[in-house]
């Protein structure tokens, strides 16, 4: 087990208060919370090596161009890539799905079917809507049941020959949901069809490893591993990587310019235009370190021990309904009959208690259960069950107020 005591003590946050009370945070989901080591990171960046990256011979320059390529390898260790130019850094996972996707804008002609499950964040949906509208493509959809989990019977049946691509998160942002990825992957592939998982959920609680998994495009966003917001990563097999035109066009992504014609730059800068966010990329590189030291085994059992707590006592609450009961992440999206999620959000706020209310970005899981959002309480491997407590009797208040 994680000696919470300590971990806690790195991240220097935990210790406001918020209206007086001090801050329990459970919206991990959305954003997580920075160690100090990550914020020294950027500190050190900008206080003694801050320049442009890739064109500079003076010491600043190399010196910022050392770090940002030494934390790609640290990425692309951790997601066990072969090849470091196999790790695009970007701005985050809705940047990287949608060089993907307009790549594929290109490439897919009238009638190719492309699949997407019922499960996504709007940024694996809409990206895609916009690749068919451009192509004619057809979006099939991989349907969920009543406890979140896809209907992978569906999905079989769905794949075709006509199948080119297949998206799915790792993990629902809305409920926690771990999505069976190794078969979609090897049935997707048996036709053929590429295949993108949106990895931003799975990453703050599990290290995928993209070699074994076989998959073709991973894409995460660091400010969801404790690392800080506007960068992420896109992992694409090399030659997939290749075979998609570039993104944007401008400096850093081409070998030659004239007016007549522009060839571009190899892997990873093709992808890569413009200045990127260097001290980003380099605490993402820092937050990547400090996840592996705290360990991922660990963090799976803080997290796992929280959802069974957490779930239990919000279940001994009257009138309460958890969406989401298939095998989750550390999620627990509920709601109470009668009362708006906004309403409970707002309370909890003035007892301290961060959690997201809505429809968390997933609009199509919300209708599946004929709802206007959720409450969402995430937590993360910093999380306590005293903490828990706190929400649960903030909950009870809150319920007692609002009814
Ligand atoms: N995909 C999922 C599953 C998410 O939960 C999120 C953010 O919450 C995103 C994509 C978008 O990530 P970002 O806003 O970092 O691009």
């Amino acid at each position: 087990m994680l000696d919470i005591t300590k971990i806690r003590a790195d991240f220097p946050i935990l210790n406001r208060e918020v209206h007086g009370k001090p801050l329990v945070y459970f919206d991990n989901g959305a954003t997580s919370q920075t160690p100090q080591v990550v914020i020294d990171t950027i500190v050190d960046y900008y206080t003694t090596y801050n320049a442009n990256i890739h064109r500079g011979v003076h010491t600043l320059s190399q010196e910022a161009t050392d770090k940002y390529e030494e934390a790609r390898l640290k990425v692309q260790k951790h997601f066990n890539a072969k090849k470091a130019y196999e790790i695009i850094l970007t701005a985050g996972t809705t940047h990287s799905i949608n060089i993907v996707a307009s790549g594929f804008a290109a490439l897919l002609k009238e009638g190719d079917e492309v699949i997407v499950s019922a499960l996504e964040h709007h940024s694996n949906i809409v990206p895609w809507q916009m690749l068919c509208e451009k192509t004619g493509a057809v979006l099939k959809v991989i349907p969920m049941d009543e406890q979140g989990a896809l209907r992978m019977d569906v999905f079989h049946e769905l794949l075709n020959p006509k199948t080119k691509l297949v998206f799915c998160n790792h993990v629902s942002n809305a409920l926690g949901t771990i999505n069976p990825i190794e078969e979609l992957i090897h049935a997707a592939h048996k036709f053929g069809a590429y295949v993108l998982i949106d990895g931003a959920q799975a990453c703050p609680h599990i290290k995928p490893d993209v070699q074994a998994l076989d998959v073709d495009f991973y894409v995460a966003s660091a400010h969801k591993m404790c690392g800080p917001t506007g960068v992420g990563m896109l992992y694409g097999k090399e030659e997939l990587l290749n075979m998609l035109p570039p993104y944007q066009g401008g400096g850093e992504m081409i070998e030659t310019v004239t007016f007549e014609k522009t060839t571009y730059a190899g892997l990873p800068h093709k992808f890569e235009a413009g200045t990127p966010n260097i001290c980003g990329g380099i605490a993402f590189g820092a937050a990547i370190d400090y996840m592996n030291e705290v360990g991922f085994e660990g963090i799976a059992a803080q997290e796992t021990a929280l959802l069974d707590y957490g779930t239990k006592a919000l279940e001994e609450i009257d009138g309460l309904t958890i969406y989401g009961t298939s095998h989750k992440t550390s999620v627990i999206s509920f709601n109470i009959e009668g009362i708006h999620p906004y309403d409970i959000g707002a309370i909890l706020d003035k007892l301290g208690v961060a959690v997201r209310t809505g429809h968390h970005c997933a609009q199509p899981i919300m209708d599946f259960f004929g709802i206007p959002g959720t409450v969402r309480a995430s937590f993360s491997f910093y999380n306590t069950t005293e903490e828990i407590d706190v929400l649960v009797a903030a909950v009870k208040k809150a319920k007692m107020m609002l009814s």
